[in-house]
């Protein structure tokens, strides 16, 4: 295998990167009742304002910032975990990234306390932020008002993280040797069909025009020369 100089490594954020579900968590910790809510009403609400709008009847309940940081400070992470990450940074090719339908403020507390923020890249996720009054208010990636995301693979209606890789790609500069991406959600399958290049021409062409046109060729992806060589050895 040619010598990989620059990886992506991409990471999902809850039970991929933490043992735990953030969004979940909080409210087991603080409210059971708000969690048995968000259960019952999972399926009417859509999920990122069912948790924004549980934040809020906690906060109206005096759950405080303090609590719900404390909460997410104590909540299952493995420390092989940040080793793992520490000692792959420490190698000098790594990019991170975490990709997540968390949201920044849970994600950014949890990788702050174990000294984790400032090797990731960027993350991608919905938007929260504490008001003065100690609420944490938070909104969905993609404005419900506005244009939705065009995926056709399942994501769900907020957040395409198909999508978010390749513009994440597009604005750094896709000249990683190697993509790596850590997931275990159904929301991590649509990611992951955008590892190969599918930039490329014939590609798109195949996933776009290759039933209608009945194509019958049986079709193998294959990103450089030690992939074809590998290939050839089974002809
Ligand atoms: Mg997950
Ligand atoms: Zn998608």
């Amino acid at each position: 295998m040619s010598e990989v100089k620059k990886q992506l490594v991409v990471f999902d954020f809850d039970w991929s990167m933490a043992d735990q579900d953030t969004d979940r968590w909080v409210f087991e910790v603080l409210a059971p009742d708000l969690r048995r809510k968000m259960k019952t009403l999972k399926n009417e609400i859509q999920w990122t304002d069912l948790v924004a709008q549980s934040l809020r009847e906690a906060h109206a309940r005096g759950i405080t910032k303090d609590q719900i940081i404390h909460a997410l400070q104590i909540m299952p992470y493995h420390p092989a975990m940040v080793r793992a990450i520490t000692n792959l940074k420490a190698g000098g090719k790594t990019t991170f990234l975490c990709l997540s339908n968390a949201n920044s403020v849970f994600i950014s507390t949890i990788l702050e306390a174990k000294g984790l923020q400032a090797l990731f890249e960027e993350i991608i996720t919905n938007r929260a932020e504490w008001e003065p009054s100690g609420l944490l208010k938070l909104q969905r990636r993609v404005d419900p008002e506005g244009p939705q995301h065009s995926c056709k693979v399942g994501c769900s209606p907020n957040m395409c993280k198909g999508e978010e890789l390749e513009a994440f790609l597009a604005r750094k500069g896709d000249d990683f040797d190697r993509l790596v991406y850590i997931g275990d959600g159904s929301n991590d399958f649509c990611p992951i069909l955008r590892l190969r290049r599918t930039s490329r021409g014939l590609s798109k062409r195949i996933a776009h025009e290759g039933e209608e046109k009945g194509l019958k060729a049986k079709v193998q992806y294959w990103g450089g020369a030690w992939e074809i060589e590998e290939k050839f050895r089974d002809l």
